[in-house]
């Protein structure tokens, strides 16, 4: 069997090689991947395409390792992929650390993979988008993508999910200083974490802090009544991980139902697109002996103000072949 055929069986070994394969920067297995890709896009495999975000602290790992065993006693099939920025920076992924989800790691109903080190933030976009594709042809119902909530890695993560939820730990104080007003319109979802015990009574009012908050958001045309919502969970004493998954299942049942879906994964698609298109222009500059040199020469006359840098600029481009 080939390695698509292996990977539509549900083969674990055959999607880590896969996505090994998609992480690769050798132009050869870029070639192979694609073709991989192509063949797989055919399955039709849908899963859900749950987004998941917070600060280092809140739970991530936690609540992964509880929601994920969770979804797979009840016979779903769970993969989780991360997006870990500092791992592009430093080649060290916190996410990626072999002691988070060991319960989960050994669920055979479940996948886990790590960020990938090393590689720029616009290069695990894509990776990721590509681990996405090949767990939904390898049979998975639910994709869980997870991210810290550090700079762009939100966007790109709500840009390649069909549902975004906000992880949050209980707070004092102001408790809505942390959360940026953009990545809160951006949610589908608040969880408010670590519900339990000393911390439940601060969970209490953050949740309704934030629910307060999403009220006050501009109503978005893809929310039914009710969402986007903020929810106490727990995911030590696993307390509202039910509640969370029905929300999760309502919206996406909902969404199916009304078209909302569909387009938003169709605008999702040609975001991605323009990126792809965007990030070719930039690799092919980079690789133009012709365009960096009238780019080094260029600069010369841009900097000592003989030329405008939009002349400049023009000239660099209609050396690019
Ligand atoms: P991450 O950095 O977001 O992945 O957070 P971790 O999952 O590593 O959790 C950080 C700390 O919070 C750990 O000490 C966990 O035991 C604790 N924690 C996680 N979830 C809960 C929860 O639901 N309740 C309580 N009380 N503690 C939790």
């Amino acid at each position: 069997m080939d390695l698509a055929a292996k990977l539509i069986s549900g083969d674990r070994r055959a999607l880590a090689r896969a996505i090994t394969l998609v992480e690769s920067q050798r132009t050869d297995h870029r070639a192979q991947a694609l073709d991989l890709l192509d063949r797989l896009r055919g399955e039709n495999r849908e899963a859900l395409r749950i987004g998941l975000s917070g600060t280092p602290g809140v739970g991530k790992s936690t609540f992964i390792e509880a929601f994920g065993t969770h979804l797979t006693e009840q016979g779903l099939k769970v993969a989780v992929l991360a997006i870990d920025p500092s791992s592009t920076r430093s080649g060290g992924s916190i996410l990626g650390d072999k002691t988070r989800m060991e319960q989960l790691a050994r669920n055979p109903n479940a996948f886990i993979r790590p960020s990938p080190s090393n590689t720029q933030l616009g290069g695990v976009a894509r990776r990721t988008r590509e681990a996405v594709a090949l767990c939904e042809a390898a049979g998975f119902d639910v994709v869980l993508i997870e991210t810290v909530g550090v700079g762009q890695s939100e966007t790109m993560v709500a840009e390649m999910s069909d549902i975004f939820t906000l992880l949050l730990a209980p707070a004092g104080g102001d408790e809505l200083q942390g959360v940026k007003r953009g990545i809160m319109e951006m949610a589908d979802l608040i969880l408010v974490n670590k519900s339990d015990g000393d911390l439940k009574a601060a969970a209490t009012r953050t949740c309704a802090d934030y629910a307060g908050a999403l009220r006050l958001l501009r109503k978005r045309a893809q929310d039914p009544d009710g969402f986007p919502k903020a929810m106490q969970v727990s995911a030590l004493t696993l307390d509202g991980l039910t509640a969370a998954w029905q929300a999760m299942s309502d919206l996406a049942t909902w969404r199916k139902a009304e078209g909302h879906w569909q387009a938003n994964r169709a605008a999702q698609a040609e975001h991605w697109f323009r990126e792809a298109v965007r990030h070719g222009l930039m690799a092919r500059l980079d690789a133009s002996t012709e365009a960096q040199s009238a780019m080094a020469q260029e600069v010369q006359s841009v900097s000592a103000g003989t030329t405008s840098p939009d002349a400049a600029a023009k000239r660099v481009l209609d050396a690019l072949k």
